[in-house]
């Protein structure tokens, strides 16, 4: 049995502990594990505890919701009120956020406890977690290993069991990637659904926050806290509220699996190939059927997404020039030399990186060859999905190529860094709701995710898919030890 949140909720509701007592135990747990894993940035007993006892006299009161009292993490990349929020980056190390992303209201709202700011990526750049100014997050399975990025330290945190819960933010691959390499259930919602109010933008048009937890059945339940029209996110969809839990009970027979030819070719690994086999042989005992599909263009996902990724970074990162936000370079001669002098020491080299690619793409004679043409491939990858989801319900998967690689292992060679996320980039450029979800290990012991992929706004089918097979599976309860 794991420490599911729903568990916890019931915990709760039948007075068998208190949110207080719950999260005394987690912060004593991160206290622990903490300074082996670095998931978190930034905790603070203190204030977690104070949530604690409010959620606990909200309860007294009777008015707690389904979740009241049960701690959540968050991705340090959401900013919430009084709280250090970094990004993982030296450009925000003295950046107390004033206020709360939407995210967070809703969190608070449900009258769920933070329990700290989780360390990732700088701005989420990254499928390491090694590009973050804070040293980089280690893996609970082996931590000489990488627990995947960007969201790192939130699929460490939930690995490790040091929360619960947490949040994650997806912009190429960032919630199921890690999720894969640390063996715990994320999801990432069709674009819209999430706003990104308060959450630092890296690429605007495929950034999207998300839950991630040790099950299908919590993602559904966080993700109906997160989700939800928000009027200050001009991309966030005016649609009503819905409940992502009320088909997970819905029996498989009769569902239809796509599985797209690309995503089964020679770049599958033995064990990834092996457990992905027996998780569509596991979904066929239960009543499903699979069809091939083709995404004929998702080979061209990841280098679409390089230029088109950067370009929206170059211009979101512009904001961070040592005049509104965080860092200043102590000493300068002129306002040139001081945003010169700030943008150089408080980057790291792969937002660098990524900012010079952006500049370059957009700039004059280069954006007809390369940043145009990257969005009529992002319209062909998308229109890839929309002729696949007339054959079928879901689409399923690998997460990724590999299982969790050695700290170090890529840091040499971004390119080879950057096809972690060859399998689920493509999802992005088609805003399409995707998760992962653990379905075996490999012989070294580490996790192996299962990827699937839905229709627009099919969020609560592909939750169904994966509650079904969670029900007929023991993955998702295995915890490394720690
Ligand atoms: N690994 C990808 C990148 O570095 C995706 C990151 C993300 O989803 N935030 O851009």
């Amino acid at each position: 049995m794991t420490d599911t949140i729903k568990s916890l909720a019931a915990l709760l509701a039948e007075g068998k502990t208190s949110s207080v007592e719950l999260c005394r135990d987690y912060l004593a747990r991160i206290e622990r594990l903490n300074p082996a894993l670095n998931a978190f940035v930034t905790v603070d007993a203190e204030k977690t505890l104070r949530e604690a006892a409010a959620a606990d006299a909200r309860r007294a009161a009777g008015q707690a919701g389904v979740l009241t009292g049960v701690p959540i993490a968050h991705k340090d990349i959401f900013c919430a009120e009084g709280w250090l929020t970094t990004c993982g980056s030296k450009m925000l190390s003295n950046f107390v956020s004033p206020y709360d992303a939407h995210v967070i209201e809703q969190f608070k709202a449900a009258g769920m406890p933070c329990l700290g700011k989780t360390n990732m990526d700088e701005f989420a750049m990254g499928s390491s977690n090694e590009t973050s100014y804070y040293g980089p997050v280690r893996n609970p399975w082996d931590t000489d290993r990488v627990p995947g990025g960007s969201s790192g330290g939130s699929a460490a945190a939930v690995a490790g069991r040091l929360a619960p819960a947490a949040t994650g933010t997806d912009t190429g691959g960032s919630i199921r990637q890690p999720a894969a390499l640390t063996g715990i259930t994320g999801l990432k919602p069709t674009y819209g659904v999430v706003s990104r109010y308060g959450m630092i933008a890296f690429a605007s048009s495929l950034d999207q926050g998300g839950p991630m937890a040790t099950t299908a059945e919590d993602c559904a339940l966080l993700l109906n806290v997160m989700a939800g029209f928000d009027p200050r996110d001009s991309t966030s969809l005016e649609r009503g509220k819905e409940d992502y839990t009320r088909d997970l009970e819905r029996p498989l027979a009769g569902l239809k699996i796509g599985l797209p030819r690309e995503f089964f070719g020679a770049g599958l690994t033995g064990d990834t190939a092996r457990a992905v086999e027996e998780a569509i042989n596991q979904l066929k005992k239960l009543g499903a059927q699979t069809v091939e599909v083709g995404l004929p263009n998702s080979k061209l996902s990841v280098a679409a997404y390089y230029v088109l990724a950067p370009a929206e970074a170059s211009s979101n990162l512009s904001r961070f020039d040592g005049v509104r936000y965080g860092y200043r370079t102590p000493e300068y001669k002129d306002l040139n030399e001081m945003y010169e002098k700030t943008r150089a020491e408080g980057f790291g080299s792969e937002v660098k990186r990524r900012i010079m690619i952006g500049a370059y793409v957009l700039s004059h004679g280069y954006y007809d060859a390369y940043y145009l043409q990257a969005q009529k491939l992002r319209r062909l990858i998308a229109q890839d999905f929309v002729e696949a989801f007339k054959q079928c319900d879901v689409i399923l998967g690998p997460t990724a190529p590999t299982t969790a690689f050695k700290l170090g292992e890529k840091t040499a060679d971004p390119v080879e860094m950057y096809l972690s996320d060859i399998y689920t980039i493509a999802v992005n450029l088609a805003g399409l709701p995707g998760m992962s979800l653990p379905c075996g290990f490999d012989a070294q012991g580490l996790p192996i995710g299962l990827q699937l992929i839905g229709d627009y706004f099919a969020e609560a089918r592909m939750l169904n898919v994966a509650h079904q097979y969670q029900l007929a599976s023991d993955w998702h309860t295995r915890a490394p030890t720690l």
